[in-house]
């Protein structure tokens, strides 16, 4: 049965309030199916969302990393009435919601396997209603599906964190014995350390809390650096890495990790910001340094990570709360408080 309407985390105007609210449950149209959500975590874009002076809709029902089971379908595009099947989806199957909600399926970048670059993309809590919500209608084309065995709180920080951590490295090109130091220890930082391990690399550490610092400790980093002087402590400690991966959006460590650098390094970006950042020109040339951004990964690397988690690797360090918790925990997320990921139970 659909419900009339939903509990959902809605942000009201842009740099308004980030409130729990009653919204009303469409029934699923043509390609699109209706989500029982079972968890979804929350990611530091739910704030740059947030902190946008203009945003394509408001009220928006933010998340991004949700898990849950279809409930019912639409009709597929080209199906009869009374069509079960949605994009190969059924009622009772477990699904996977990212950032990415639709694309255009036609353009160089959705026709070569890198549909998230595709200008005309949609995304889930930005452009369409996301994940935080007890029922969310959804577009069915960029659903993963996520294997029963994986518990859903457990899953749900997999499909932002694990997937843009997973996908940053292996956008870095490294092959195993070699150096990545991986700035900012959160939500994608602590998943990066067990990929990187699992890559068979040497990997550093660096964040400005402790207690972060810590967890990375004891998720195995090689080295575990505050991020002041990170750079040139890099230096002194390994004569360098070989690539830096800058996980938050603070221009500060971005500058630390192009210092971090071994000659002929990768500088790899992938937290937002709405921040720019400088960088010495003359070590760029001479040293032959390159500076890509990376955003989220193949679909492949989102299917690897879901494997990896079976396995053991790249589990999530959560933390569980009620929905109507939310709003309090994305002040505590602005101030750097949460360890690991929070995730919302629905
Ligand atoms: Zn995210
Ligand atoms: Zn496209």
């Amino acid at each position: 049965m659909i419900p009339s309407h939903t509990t959902a985390v809605v942000l009201t105007a842009p740099r308004g309030t980030i409130a729990v609210a009653s919204v009303p449950v469409a029934d699923p149209g043509t390609g699109e199916v209706l989500v029982r959500m079972e968890a979804c975590g929350l990611c530091h874009s739910d704030l740059f969302v947030a902190s946008l002076e203009k945003l394509p809709r408001v009220p928006l029902t933010l998340g991004h990393e949700g898990i849950g089971r279809v409930e019912a379908t639409g009709y597929g595009d080209g199906d009869c009435e009374g069509a079960a099947r949605v994009h190969g989806f059924a009622v009772g199957d477990r699904v996977g919601i990212t950032f990415l909600a639709s694309t255009c399926g036609a353009c160089e970048f959705c026709l070569d396997g890198r549909e998230r670059f595709c200008p005309r993309q949609l995304n889930f809590g930005y452009t369409v209603d996301g994940a935080l919500a007890a029922y969310a209608v959804v577009p069915a084309p960029l659903l993963f599906r996520v294997p029963d065995a994986l518990p859903a709180a457990a899953a749900a920080p997999l499909c932002c964190a694990g997937w843009t951590a997973y996908g940053a490295l292996r956008e870095a090109g490294l092959r195993p014995g070699q150096s990545v130091a991986l700035f900012g220890m959160g939500g994608l930082g602590h998943l990066a350390i067990q990929y990187a391990r699992h890559l068979g690399l040497r990997v550093a550490a660096v964040d400005l809390s402790e207690s972060k610092l810590e967890m990375a400790r004891s998720l195995g980093a090689d080295l575990a650096l505050s991020a002041e002087n990170a750079g040139r402590t890099l230096q002194k400690q390994w004569g360098g890495a070989d690539a830096a991966i800058v996980l938050t959006g603070s221009p500060v460590a971005i500058q630390q990790a192009f210092r971090s650098l071994k000659r002929t390094g990768t500088l790899i970006t992938s937290g937002l910001s709405t921040n720019q950042y400088e960088l010495p020109i003359v070590d760029t040339v001479l040293k032959g340094i390159s500076i890509r951004g990376s955003y989220l990964g193949t679909r492949a690397d989102l299917e690897e990570v879901f494997r990896l988690a079976q396995s053991g690797v790249g589990r999530a360090h959560i933390e569980t709360h009620a929905l109507d918790q939310v709003p309090e925990l994305f002040e505590k997320m602005r101030r750097g408080e949460i360890l690991g990921r929070a995730v919302v139970l629905l």
